[in-house]
């Protein structure tokens, strides 16, 4: 079982290079931040206290995704391996995670941690805005305040990783195909 943690800031690209990597190797997309998109519109409790957090750029609280992660491992027990993508954002969730994947023994493989340059980050969530129309893409103050989030809470997860020696930075600058050609290379190893 192959289960790859897509790591980075917003507008690094993960969720493009994501689909590359369900293609390539066959693996289940759970993406937190879909997950609260559907969540959303489709009008539940859960989406209504979620969009509080994310209109402000601000992380949605740990036991709201932790839930829907668990929730979607336990419904894709057959799986032949999942790429999470946007989580876990905290310690708290990776250790979570963790725990989850313990009980079927099937543990993350590696992160890979797409690096792109903060300005680039910026003008990608701003182009990415006028076509989706993701409200928290279209607001550069809470474009900066996302991209603080990242680096306050969401950074430390490196930390986590190395030491067990699961970290792989990938440039994330360049055309999609020459970043998605970066990631196959490292994920062809494990
Ligand atoms: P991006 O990576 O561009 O910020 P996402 O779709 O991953 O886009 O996330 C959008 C928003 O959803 C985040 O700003 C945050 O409010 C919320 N969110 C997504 N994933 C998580 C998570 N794992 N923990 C807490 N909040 C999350």
């Amino acid at each position: 079982m192959l289960n790859l943690v897509l790591f980075g800031p917003p507008g690094a690209g993960k969720g493009t290079q994501a689909e590359f990597l369900i293609n390539s190797f066959g693996l289940n997309h759970l993406s937190t931040g879909d997950l609260l998109r559907s969540e959303i519109a489709a009008g539940t409790e859960l989406g209504l206290e979620a969009k509080s957090y994310m209109d402000k750029g601000e992380l949605v609280p740990d036991e709201v995704v932790i839930g829907m992660i668990k929730s979607k491992l336990e419904s894709n027990k057959d799986a032949k391996g999942f790429i999470f993508d946007g989580f876990p954002r905290t310690v708290e969730q990776a250790k979570a995670l963790d725990k989850l994947l313990k009980e079927n023994d099937t543990p993350i493989s590696g992160m890979l941690s797409l690096e792109v340059e903060k300005q680039e980050l910026i003008n990608r969530l701003l182009s990415r805005g006028k076509v989706s129309g993701r409200a928290d893409d279209q607001d550069q103050s809470v474009i900066e305040n996302r991209i603080n989030v990242y680096n306050k809470k969401t950074l430390p997860l490196i930390e986590y990783y190395k030491p067990q020696g699961k970290h792989f930075g990938i440039n994330g600058m360049g055309t999609i195909e020459e970043i998605a050609g970066r990631l196959k290379e490292v994920v062809g190893k494990f």
